[in-house]
């Protein structure tokens, strides 16, 4: 079927990539692109970093490319509400209906809340711009700042409030930090990490409820604590913007289910970024990936895939992320589980400058580097490469 109009739904990281390659590729049919935020596609990275510290102004977060139109229509201040595949066409907010023959879904994630949490203010969380500038704009006044969630958000949140010399608890419901995904080892390293940088982190503890009249006063916490606090934020993960494709009869239980090719199972309709929980045929089993790299790449193979029609070719990706924590540049590739061996090398723990790999049945699966840039990225070829465990820390030892 002739592609005459192809809607990308999301108008950031991933839509904006996918919205750049449709046109490197040769598509000269109409293009419109849809998204919910009245900004020109940025970058959410620095806005738990360098906006917060103030070391960036907002027009640095601008996304390369985001300044050009790419031919398309850009809808933005707009929300996908309803998804009809029969009709191939996508209702918006504005009651528009819009017709497709192609269409790629990228609307991201939103933050998941604690359940009840009061409507105090001071009590924040961040995903948008305009989370980050009123965080921004609350840390002015030099608050009592208590983060809840020590993963990489929550922990780049703490780590840029003491970096303005603030007062932070940092909150967490595991018993260290990221203990889930990194393993207690490397989690430990992470509390440790905080705790030399001032850090007042509570581990093992979650939040039973906010003290205030109107603006948040404290945090009581499970084991009876009362944090005294001015502001809160909240970084507890996040969840994936399904709800427009609700009815549509896709599987929609963990972001959209897609195949190797980033195909959902409704004809010219694909996936990519935080939403897409696709195939992975590096690991043969489906995984959702909630990074910045993985947005970039995956928004590029989806929309290569829809103008490839019958051609289109399995996106097989090692996932990628970094983290920057105070003077820490903290990077990883691949999928580690807390079961995996794991072997220190390139350094050791005490020096802030090492890898962690992961090993499990024999294989590399997973690199966490610490101020080791060039390395992790080494090893994220070495992963796809399927490099076996035992290989890995005998080379790293010698290098
Ligand atoms: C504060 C912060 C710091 C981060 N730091 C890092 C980092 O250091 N390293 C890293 O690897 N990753 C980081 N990430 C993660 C990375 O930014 C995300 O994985 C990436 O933005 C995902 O891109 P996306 O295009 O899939 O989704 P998003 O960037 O979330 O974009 C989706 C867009 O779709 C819009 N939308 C949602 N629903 C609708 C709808 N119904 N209709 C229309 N539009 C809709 C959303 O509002 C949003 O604009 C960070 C994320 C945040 C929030």
């Amino acid at each position: 079927m002739a592609l005459e109009r192809i809607v990308v739904v999301g108008g950031s990281l991933a839509g904006l990539r996918a919205v750049e390659t449709l046109r490197r590729e040769g598509y000269e049919g109409s293009l419109v692109v849809v998204g919910d935020e009245v900004h020109r596609p940025y970058d959410r990275p620095p806005l738990s970093k360098q906006i917060l510290t103030g070391q960036w102004e907002v027009e640095k977060t601008a996304l390369p490319g985001s300044a050009e139109d790419h031919g398309a229509e850009w809808k933005l201040g707009t929300r996908a509400v309803r998804l009809d595949p029969a009709a191939r066409e996508l209702e918006l907010s504005t009651g528009e209906r819009v017709g497709y023959d192609g269409l790629i879904a990228a609307t991201g994630s939103r933050v998941r809340e604690i359940p009840s949490t009061p409507p105090l203010a001071g009590i924040h969380s961040l995903r948008t711009l305009d989370d980050a500038l009123a965080v921004r704009s609350a840390l002015e006044g030099s608050p009592r700042v208590c983060v809840v969630g020590a993963g990489f958000i929550g922990a780049e949140v703490a780590a840029s409030c003491r970096a303005r010399g603030l007062d932070v608890t940092l909150v967490e419901a595991l018993p260290v930090p990221l203990g889930r995904v990194l393993g207690d080892r490397t989690g430990a390293h992470m509390a440790k990490l905080h705790r030399d940088h001032g850090v007042d982190l509570r581990c093992g503890v979650g939040v039973d409820g906010f003290e205030g009249s109107e603006r948040v006063e404290a945090v009581r916490l499970s084991d009876g604590t009362r944090i005294p606090a001015d502001l809160v934020v909240v970084g507890i993960g996040v969840i994936p913007n399904v709800e427009w494709l609700a009815d549509t009869g896709l599987d929609l239980r963990d972001g959209v289910a897609c195949d190797a090719t980033c195909a959902t199972a409704l004809p010219g309709v694909f996936a990519a970024g935080d939403i897409a929980c696709w195939e992975n045929p590096l690991y043969g089993t489906a995984m959702r990936v909630e990074h910045w790299t993985h947005a970039v790449e995956q928004g590029i193979a989806a929309a290569e895939n829809l103008l490839a029609g019958e051609g289109a070719q399995p996106f097989a990706s090692v996932p990628f992320f970094w983290s920057d924590q105070y003077d820490t540049k903290i990077q990883m590739a691949g999928r580690p589980l807390p079961t995996d061996e794991v072997e220190v090398v390139h350094g050791e723990e005490g020096d802030h400058r090492f890898v962690v790999l992961y090993g499990r049945e024999g294989r590399l699966v997973a690199a966490l580097g610490f101020n080791r840039p060039r390395s992790v990225v080494q090893y994220r070829r070495a992963i796809g490469e399927g490099k076996g465990f035992a290989d890995a820390v005998a080379d790293a030892r010698q290098a």
